[in-house]
């Protein structure tokens, strides 16, 4: 098989649209081939089939991955990376290594073939262009980490982009998307919410992109609202992790994500067991053609839910209703029960004009510290409000709010909403 991300990119655009049929049988003979290697090749999963006496010929089709043990990346952090390394490796040298912190602070390496990374970058690209992006489009990106060389494609003109730090002044990513005009821009929600309130703040008259793309962050709706508001065009967000690359997206008939079914099999579970279409549930996921590195029934610690309706823009990928939250930065009750991001949020995106963005951070469970910085519309009243909607949930709790001028991103330029110094 050729071995091109422009191939494998075809490939993918035509699986968005296969009959579902199809794309079950494709799963299935990727999961039976991928089971099959990890057995023989990779020390970790043989173990595991071994321990719970399971062979490979008992997982025929998809139905039958319940029979695997669920894992997640403290499983893996727990153990040397070799461990997980296809046992005919002896060198990583001709890998590509990727590491990954993520919300929970751990730091996980793990490798990909040169051949499984060209469908990566096929898999990255498929959201944005089969949603908009022409070749000849301008790009707007703000990141954490800019690339400052020009790729082959972008010296010939084609998908180039201007990247920018995503940490940048707002008043200044402002400035860049005046003088820049894009057709298409791309970054942390965060920071397109600041820059909107920046611009309400201001009164600044903007510029209108076509599409502006959001990933890596949850995307409350708060702040789709906001955003969409005052760049008066709609986001299209997407799902992805360094472990899995982006597994769903939505279209712009904002159905739902469309879950990328044809390098994934994604599970919705509850305490082990499957959720019913509709319900909530924490995504794991079996990366089909990572053979180097494999990840089989991988615990995502993201909250998502399975829908049971097809979608009108004609891809046939099974749809999923947005991330509601990450497990590792819920809120704790004193009774052990959580609360997801996007409950506590929704309550607050009223206060928009008075708030740039904020932070809280659950220091024990019945001590919150927020961090905030204001608007020029501030004012204490606005404090009691707070209070308010977080003793609705809490009302054991002491609240302390604390405005600063910025807020700390992680490692990787990305802004949370929550943070928990509490253990799991
Ligand atoms: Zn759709």
């Amino acid at each position: 098989m050729i071995n091109n991300k422009y191939f494998h990119f075809i490939q993918l655009m035509r699986n968005e649209r296969r009959p579902i049929k199809e794309l079950r049988m494709i799963q299935n003979k990727k999961l039976k081939r991928l089971v099959c290697h990890a057995y023989k090749h990779v020390p970790f999963y043989r173990n595991q089939f071994q321990k719970i006496n399971l062979h490979p010929n008992d997982i025929q089709t998809v139905e039958d991955l319940y029979k695997i043990p669920i894992i997640d990346k403290d499983d893996l952090t727990g153990n040397a990376p070799s461990f997980f390394l296809d046992n005919r490796i002896k060198k990583t040298e001709h890998l590509k290594s990727i590491s990954t912190s993520g919300t929970s602070g751990h730091i996980l390496n793990f490798f990909v073939d040169l051949q499984y990374n060209q469908l990566r970058k096929a898999q990255f690209l498929r959201p944005y262009i089969t949603n908009g992006i022409g070749l000849m489009n301008r790009l707007l990106w703000f990141r954490g980490r800019p690339e400052k060389e020009q790729r082959l494609h972008q010296k010939l003109g084609f998908l180039k982009d201007y990247q920018f730090y995503s940490g940048l002044d707002p008043s200044l990513q402002i400035d860049l998307m005046q003088q820049k005009k894009p057709k298409v821009m791309r970054g942390y929600g965060s920071t397109f919410q600041l820059m909107a309130s920046k611009i309400l703040e201001e009164r600044i008259p903007v510029h209108s992109p076509r599409i502006i793309f959001t990933d890596s962050e949850m995307l409350s709706t708060y702040s789709r609202r906001r955003i969409e508001s005052v760049f008066q065009t709609k986001i299209i967000d997407i799902y992805g992790t360094f472990e899995t690359e982006n597994i769903a997206y939505e279209c712009r008939k904002h159905n739902g994500y469309h879950i990328a079914v044809d390098c994934v099999i994604m599970e919705f579970v509850k305490n082990g067991n499957p959720v019913k279409l509709g319900e909530e549930g924490e995504i794991v996921c079996t990366v089909l053609d990572n053979l180097a590195f494999p990840f089989l029934r991988y615990n995502l610690h993201d909250l998502g839910t399975p829908l049971d309706r097809p979608c009108t823009c004609g891809r046939t990928f099974p749809l999923m209703k947005s991330i509601s939250g990450r497990m590792h930065q819920c809120l704790k009750k004193q009774d052990g029960s959580k609360i997801s991001t996007t409950s506590i949020v929704s309550r607050i995106w009223y206060l928009g004009q008075y708030i740039h963005e904020f932070q809280i951070i659950q220091k024990a469970l019945d001590l919150f510290l927020i961090l905030i910085v204001p608007t020029k519309f501030y004012s204490k009243k606005i404090e009691k409000e707070i209070n308010l909607f977080l003793r609705k949930d809490f009302p054991y709790a002491t609240v302390q709010i604390r405005l600063t001028n910025h807020i700390q991103r992680e490692k990787s330029g990305k802004l949370l909403d929550f943070k928990t110094y509490l253990k799991e």
